[in-house]
């Protein structure tokens, strides 16, 4: 991984490649160059020393052309500005592109989890949500979890919105606990969605997934769940790893039983009856399916040249640099990009968002074929463009993805619209 690569640069260039194939009015392609605003926020949290310290967060609103934003929230000791705008926008091409009501955003609090109490944690999600209140709400811009956050500061930030405004506002966020308004099938929602972008993906390729075999970048939640639906459509999970070190044994690791063994270890390293492999040695390893899972700019173009795997499911956002991207392609590597094939984690935040607005709510199997039937849509819209327009599979994801996007700025004047044609691929 390069320290010094900037993802937002990457967007930058992925909207480029797109824009040039649809010949985008250049109105269109700047609004979709920078968000809509970012707003800087500093809290104020009393320690359990008794002091104060001053905490920074950020809360950056891509796109709301299609509808409210929608994005994580992350804790991290860096929280960079150009990685949650890059993240912001990543959320608006996803959920243009699997076509639910969403805009992009995302948000970050600078600090280590880890290092804080119960009760100072607690102190630091009511005070950021103190701070972004006016910018946020069901109908205008919905967090949900993301690295070191999760269903306990969801239900804080829910907690806090609610009494600011006096109203039990259970849509402000998803990614809750079920007993306050989470959706079934949410925690597996993104790994679901690659399983059935793979299974689409593996139809066109010729790929039996009876004896396919899968090597995971990344065990952790959407890697350990990918990793189980895969093996239930009947692949071979040949190699895993974490930030720990790696995991391999060509005749099959169970990931059940390699997630029960990292639960109760903290790692996936020294799991028995498998040999330690490094990650260029996982991601290089002869195999069908590879699924990084961890971080972006993981597959670089040192890396590409040596991949083995005929198709890649990017469960990760920006795993695969530019640079990679062109060699993978010109390889003959298939490429489930990142906002298709992880698209399910927000698809189903829609879903809970739904349930929350009419509050009723769906059994497991209603979600789990809901999700199917918009997975399987948009990889089809993607698959489509990719052999008419002859692109590589991201560029017409990118394309779709725009189109609609195009569409609903124009419908709402935000650029004339002068043939009165929305649309050009939609
Ligand atoms: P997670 O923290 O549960 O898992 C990440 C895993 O990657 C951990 O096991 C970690 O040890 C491992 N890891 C970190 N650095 C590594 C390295 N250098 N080499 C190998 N492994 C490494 O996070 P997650 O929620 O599973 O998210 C993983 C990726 O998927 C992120 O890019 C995230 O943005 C993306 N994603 C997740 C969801 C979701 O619903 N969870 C949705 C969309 C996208």
């Amino acid at each position: 991984m390069s320290e010094d690569y900037n993802i937002y640069e990457v967007v930058l260039q992925q909207l480029d490649n797109a824009a040039a194939r649809l010949e985008l009015d250049p109105r269109i392609k700047e609004l979709l160059a920078e968000p809509m605003r970012t707003l800087k926020v500093s809290i104020p949290v009393r320690m359990d020393n008794g002091q104060i310290h001053v905490f920074k967060g950020l809360r950056c609103q891509h796109n709301d052309a299609l509808g409210p934003t929608k994005g994580g929230i992350r804790f991290h000791p860096r929280v960079d500005e150009d990685e949650v705008k890059a993240l912001a926008a990543w959320m608006t091409f996803k959920c243009s592109l699997v076509g639910i009501p969403y805009g992009g955003a995302k948000g970050g609090v600078e600090c280590n989890p880890k290092e804080l109490s119960q009760g100072e944690l607690e102190r630091l999600n009511r005070g950021f949500i103190q701070a972004i209140a006016p910018l946020i709400g069901p109908n205008k811009d919905i967090p949900a979890p993301d690295v070191y956050t999760n269903e306990q500061v969801m239900s804080w930030f829910m907690d806090e919105f609610s009494k600011i405004k006096g109203v039990n506002t259970p849509g402000l966020v998803t990614g809750k606990p079920l007993v306050i308004g989470g959706s079934f099938g949410r925690h597996s929602a993104t790994a679901r969605g690659i399983m059935y972008t793979v299974r689409e993906a593996a139809k066109i390729l010729d790929l039996d997934l009876h004896s396919a075999s899968v090597v995971i970048q990344g065990f952790g939640n959407a890697g350990s769940y990918s990793a189980k639906f895969l093996h239930e459509l009947g692949c071979k999970i040949i190699a895993a790893n974490d930030s720990s070190g790696g995991v391999y044994n060509p005749e099959g690791i169970n990931p059940c039983r390699l997630k029960k063994y990292k639960e109760e270890n903290g790692n996936v390293r020294g799991y028995p009856g498998t040999e330690p492999i490094s990650n260029y040695e996982l991601l290089t390893m002869d195999c069908d399916i590879l699924v990084p899972a961890a971080l972006e700019n993981q597959i670089t173009g040192d890396i590409a040249p040596e991949i083995k795997a005929t198709l890649i499911a990017e469960a990760a956002n920006g795993p695969t640099t530019p640079e990679a991207d062109e060699i993978l392609h010109d390889m003959g590597v298939f490429i489930i990009p990142d906002i298709l094939a992880n698209a399910g984690g927000v698809t189903v935040s829609y879903f809970e968002w739904v349930q929350n607005l009419y509050n009723y709510y769906w059994t497991k199997d209603e979600v789990d074929s809901k999700l199917e039937k918009i997975m399987v849509s948009a990889f089809n819209r993607v698959y489509e463009l990719y052999r008419k327009e002859n692109v590589n599979i991201r560029v017409a994801a990118y394309m779709v993805s725009i189109d609609r996007i195009t569409a609903a700025m124009k419908a709402r004047g935000w650029v004339e619209c002068e043939a009165r044609e929305f649309s050009k691929i939609i």
